[in-house]
């Protein structure tokens, strides 16, 4: 028995003289030495009751921010009575959240899993025995584009085509041909004998908060219906309400054929699905695709209690005016620090600014001012707080982001 092992077990108070991260935990991440004990809305609270302001949401993951009292009360509820039965038996709260969610959206039927990863790989997936079952085996490929991000399977860091991700596993897996972000005539291109499917990001969170146009998505529909190619979005990110609709591809007023969905989707318990209409999802027959705990009992529970908040009346008419308010902010906040932030980008509340200095820099001087935001590609500083942050705490993301830039702007010696 190592020495650290014996002494957490005698001092329950151990992890709080750690100065650093555990050995013990794969070193995956490059992580902020920071550990959270508990949230309130959108405040993260250290054991030593330290406040930090929450525009993060785990990554656009706590649409509801911390300990919601409806989402603490259906996964409590659910955790008394049931926890897993797996697929093979009818799950009650899949069926009651794929019909809400078959209702709310253009799909007619709902597959659950656990992450994005897997919702992307689904809809990867359901592409390819759609063409299958179509009598087109031989269309297998899909279409995407620089910049995205689709999760860290194999089959989605090949579908993102980052460099960076990919280094170091083998030849990626073949399958995905990537076009530049926006250029429909690419796109046209790329379509070949082999092509199955076209999947983008109708926003793109990881690679810097770039917003497609809908008359490239509209594009997209139009090259898709003319070629017999499915039309996948990845609204992992963007989905859920944070775009101010409910799926971001509502603002480009077209009908995908398949979307996965995750994050924001569970509120913070991890669940992901794949929607699709009926024709989309035909070659998924029993047997061609599951995941043993996809849909399980207790995601399902907070799942319906997230989408019972979001469709309240009232609540996406926040999320616009919300938007409204943190745009004016972050655009004052941009003519403030001249030089050193060059845009304000975003739909709804996926928001991002693009920096002149490396977004790590940024983040870190947020921390100083107890502020949590995201980096991501192409200099942009993600700011993604919960749906339903106050117009309060949205004036004092926008004050602590200042501040951190003023640190930031300031000469390092
Ligand atoms: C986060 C993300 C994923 C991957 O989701 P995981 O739950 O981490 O597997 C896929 N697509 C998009 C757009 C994302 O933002």
């Amino acid at each position: 028995m190592s020495a650290s092992f014996a002494a957490s077990e005698t001092s329950p108070r151990a992890a709080d003289a750690i100065s650093g991260p555990s050995p013990a935990v794969m070193g995956t991440y490059a992580r902020q030495n920071l550990v959270f004990e508990r949230g309130e809305g959108a405040w993260l609270i250290t054991k030593s009751g330290e406040r930090y302001l929450d525009a993060a949401s785990g990554v656009a993951v706590n649409v509801l921010g911390h300990a919601h009292p409806r989402l603490v009360a259906a996964l409590t509820e659910q955790a008394g009575k049931l926890w897993h039965t797996s697929n093979l038996y009818r799950v009650e709260g899949q069926e009651r959240l794929a019909e809400r969610l078959v209702a709310a959206t253009f799909a007619e039927k709902v597959f659950f899993c656990n992450s994005g990863a897997e919702a992307c790989e689904a809809a990867i997936k359901a592409a390819r025995r759609y063409q299958f079952a179509g009598g087109n085996p031989q269309r297998w490929r899909t279409i995407t584009f620089t910049g995205s991000f689709h999760g860290r399977t194999l089959a989605t860091i090949a579908a993102g085509g980052n460099p960076r991700y990919l280094e170091g596993f083998g030849p990626a897996m073949d399958g995905f041909d990537q076009v530049p972000f926006g250029d429909l005539a690419a796109v046209e291109r790329a379509i070949g004998p082999e092509t199955a499917a076209i999947m983008i990001e109708p926003v793109q969170g990881e690679g810097g908060i770039n917003v497609a146009t809908s008359e490239f998505l509209q594009g997209l529909r139009a090259l898709a219906d003319a070629n017999g190619l499915l039309l996948i979005l990845d609204e992992v990110q963007c989905g859920m309400g944070r775009s101010g609709r409910l799926f971001s591809y509502e603002l480009a007023g077209i009908k995908p054929d398949l979307v996965a969905v995750a994050k924001g989707i569970g509120g913070g318990f991890p669940m992901g699905a794949l929607l699709a209409t009926e024709t989309a999802a035909r070659g998924l027959v029993p047997g061609t695709h599951g995941s043993t705990f996809g849909g399980n009992p207790l995601a399902m529970s907070v799942g319906c209690a997230v989408l019972d908040a979001v469709l309240e009346p009232g609540f996406l008419e926040a999320v616009r005016q919300k938007t409204l308010h943190i745009k004016q902010s972050l655009a004052a906040v941009k003519d403030a620090h001249p030089g050193l932030v060059l845009e304000v980008r975003g739909q709804g509340l996926l928001t991002g600014i693009k920096v002149t200095v490396a977004p790590g820099e940024v983040v870190k001087a947020a921390l100083e001012e107890k502020l949590l935001v995201v980096g991501a590609s192409d200099n942009v500083v993600r700011i993604l707080p919960p749906l339903n942050i106050t117009d309060e705490e949205i004036a004092e993301i926008t004050q602590r982001l200042s501040r951190a830039l003023d640190r930031v702007a300031a000469p390092a010696t």
